[in-house]
């Protein structure tokens, strides 16, 4: 590749391509419409259509889609050709100011919730001009929204662009009482690190487990694991080298700046971030990051996997959400200021995002749940399913100080003064920092630790975004009635504190302490998605979203309903995966096996057939007992997806999917290698060399 700056966003119809390519009337139209949020007047899409497609085909595109992202957590998309037959019986090449704004999709096979049942199976999408266009393996894609003939939204772009305008909105109103008049726009900034691993496709072929669902049902732990922390920012492999290389360049075509890279704490994990974006824009961009891994991943002979928990016994993959607002004038809200009136200011924020994870625990979990990431929370390596903010001791004895009227420490005699006095500063991003925690502040953002290596970060921002937003508005509403201001500054970050401090938590979250203690504070702790089922419908929750125009209660219904079925479907696909592998590849070996050692074990003169077959028997017996529950568990749901049915494969299914493992996983021990019919855990960590 040439210089990394030449090729940067060389795929990308950018802010700097339009410029320069659209006529200067066009331009300044199109960019009032993204600014405002206005639609697009159709003179204006014509010619946009017609510079897009030039630009398009000069860079060897032949076909555009509208590039959307559906339920299912991925991105669709459908070709067409820019190709058009003239009378005359020739092609000419044509894209229109309609086919750039809005197409039109069969939507029935995209989850929808019941919204199909009740609307129109068609399914519309809208160009969201904030998106820039890219093109990606010669079609030209157009980032889109994507709803329902009534309007419903059926993806993830709208509310995430949705909940940005409410806390825009809300955000806004503070910052004017700040005196903050010449801050016109608020944005929600996100910087997702997202961690994977790398398995030699030889080895991933013979695991059938791997293939149909992305993580291993059976597989014994190998005597070496990430023990010995040997991997972790260790020396980069060869063949990972080459990947992460070709990656690099394949994403900053796209625009997307894959910053920093490096081995995770298990082996055959890696990490890849970006410099963080306006939070559509991260979202767009780690959807194209996922899909370009696997792609170069195959090209390298290995695959990617994104599950959230492939390996038991070793580390899951997440995807830190690194958040912060900003504002169109330059300032970090979550940056700690030097003055009284920016660290009160400062406070201020820091309580809206105390009180709204505190408020909304339950959707903020609901919002990272899913069958995967089930596996994941809560393994003494991922955060727990427990909602709670680290903020690092510094920064919590200056709110307990706040909250109790006491000075900061010892040498200070003065009480603190919200807006009167400025704060110590804080150490900032401390290597030794907590990383047990869930939502941790680190020093100019926060860390949302939960989210699942392969979900979509929309889901998570929208719940973010809009409880904030709603903190934020109760403020507003306060601070902008009262008539000493500044008064009523310091009580209500006093009160905030005071309300909210049991979501703080600096301490060790992978501790089994913390469950208890959590729960003495009235935390919540959900466990598992079908727990999470139960919550997703409160009151508070529909109240929060319709208030806030980012969910009418249909939408909320729907996604409920979603998550619902992906769950089922999900536990559902693993659970006949692990009939079959036991039935027909482990059974059979471990009989043949069990053959040999009867054979054996007459003649024999040391105890080792006999034992062995004694232990084998039993652990047999074990797996067979598993089987048949997991088999009964299974006819019991039925094909039911709703919440009652996750509850049964939470509470039939899923234990017995366990225990099958534990008898088989103990009998691969007992079992020579070669007659094993799956590579171990060992073949696989260590496939890539
Ligand atoms: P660490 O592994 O120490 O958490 P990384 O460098 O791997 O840190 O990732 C940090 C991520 O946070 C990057 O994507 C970075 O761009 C992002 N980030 C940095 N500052 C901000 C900010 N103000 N708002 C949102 N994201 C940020
Ligand atoms: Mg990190």
């Amino acid at each position: 590749m040439n210089g990394v700056a030449e090729e940067f966003g060389s795929m990308v119809f950018s802010d700097a391509v339009m410029r320069q390519r659209l006529p200067e009337d066009t331009y300044q139209r199109l960019k009032r419409t993204i600014r405002g949020g206005h639609k697009l007047d159709p003179e204006v899409a014509g010619t946009v259509a017609e510079v897009m497609k030039t630009w398009a085909i000069e860079k060897g595109a032949t076909h555009y889609t509208h590039w959307f992202q559906p339920m299912t957590g991925i991105t669709a998309e459908k070709h067409e050709a820019f190709i058009r037959r003239t009378k005359d019986g020739n092609a000419i090449m044509e894209f229109s100011g309609k086919e750039l704004i809005q197409g039109e999709s069969d939507a029935s096979s995209f989850p929808s919730g019941g919204l199909r049942a009740t609307f129109e199976a068609r399914g519309y999408t809208a160009w969201d001009p904030n998106s820039y266009a890219f093109i990606k393996d010669g079609v030209l894609c157009i980032p889109t929204a994507f709803c329902s003939f009534g309007g419903e939204a059926l993806d993830k772009k709208t509310p995430l662009l949705r909940s940005m305008e409410a806390l825009n909105r809300q955000t806004l109103r503070i910052l004017h009482l700040f005196g903050h008049e010449n801050v016109t726009a608020v944005q929600t900034n996100c910087g997702p690190e997202q961690e994977y691993f790398l398995i030699d496709v030889d080895i991933l072929k013979k695991r059938r487990d791997l293939v149909y669902t992305g993580r291993t049902l059976f597989g014994a732990k190998p005597p070496k694991g990430q023990e010995l922390d040997d991997h972790y920012y260790g020396a980069i492999k060869p063949r990972v080298a080459a990947f992460m290389k070709e990656l690099n360049q394949e994403l900053w075509k796209l625009g997307v700046s894959a910053k920093t890279e490096h081995n995770e704490a298990a082996p055959a994990q890696h990490e890849l971030a970006p410099i963080y974006a306006v939070v559509n824009i991260a979202a767009d961009h780690n959807q194209l990051t996922m899909e370009i891994m696997k792609k170069v991943a195959q090209k390298h002979g290995m695959v990617c996997l994104l599950h959230e928990k492939p390996f038991a016994g070793v580390n899951g993959s997440g995807k830190h959400n690194n958040w912060s607002l900003s504002t169109d004038t330059g300032l970090n809200l979550m940056d700690p200021g030097n003055t009284p009136a920016e660290n009160a200011q400062f406070l201020l924020f820091l309580c809206a995002v105390l009180q709204a994870v505190d408020d909304y625990q339950e959707m903020l979990r609901i919002s990272v749940a899913s069958a995967g990431n089930d596996c994941r929370l809560g393994g003494s390596e991922a955060p727990p399913a427990i909602m709670s903010v680290f903020l690092g001791e510094e920064l919590t004895e200056i709110l307990t100080a706040i909250e109790n009227e006491t000075p900061v420490n010892a040498k200070e005699k003065t009480l603190l003064r919200v807006g009167v006095h400025t704060l110590p500063r804080f150490p900032r991003d401390t290597t030794d920092r907590n990383r047990t925690s869930p939502f941790a502040f680190t020093g100019n953002k926060f860390e949302f630790r939960s989210p699942g290596a392969p979900m979509s970060v929309s889901e998570c921002n929208i719940v973010l975004n809009t409880a904030v937003a709603e903190s934020l508005r109760q403020y507003a509403d306060l601070l902008e009635n009262a008539p000493d201001r500044e008064h009523a500054l310091h009580e209500l970050i006093r009160d905030t504190v005071r309300a909210h401090k049991r979501i703080i938590f600096n301490g060790n979250g992978y501790d089994k302490s913390w469950v208890k203690e959590a729960a003495e504070r009235g935390l919540s702790n959900l466990p598992t998605t079908a727990d999470c089922l139960d919550h997703y419908l409160s009151e508070k929750n529909l109240q929060l979203f319709e208030e806030h125009r980012v969910f009418s209660e249909t939408e909320m219904r729907a996604r409920c309903a979603i998550l619902a079925e992906n769950y089922c479907k999900v536990t559902h696909i693993e659970a006949v995966t692990m009939l079959e592998m036991a039935d027909r590849d482990i059974f059979p070996a471990v009989s043949n096996w069990r053959a040999t050692l009867q054979e054996r074990a007459e003649k024999s003169a040391c105890r080792y057939e006999k034992e062995t077959l004694d232990r084998l028997d039993s652990l047999m017996n074990d797996a067979l007992d598993a089987r048949d529950a997991l088999r009964g568990g299974l006819s019991d749901v039925g094909c039911g997806t709703d919440a009652d049915a996750a509850r049964l494969y939470r509470d039939r299914v899923l234990p017995a999917m366990r225990d099958l493992r534990a008898a088989v996983d103990a009998m691969e021990l007992l079992t020579p290698s070669e007659r094993w019919p799956f590579p171990s855990y060992g073949d696989m960590l260590f496939s890539v060399k």
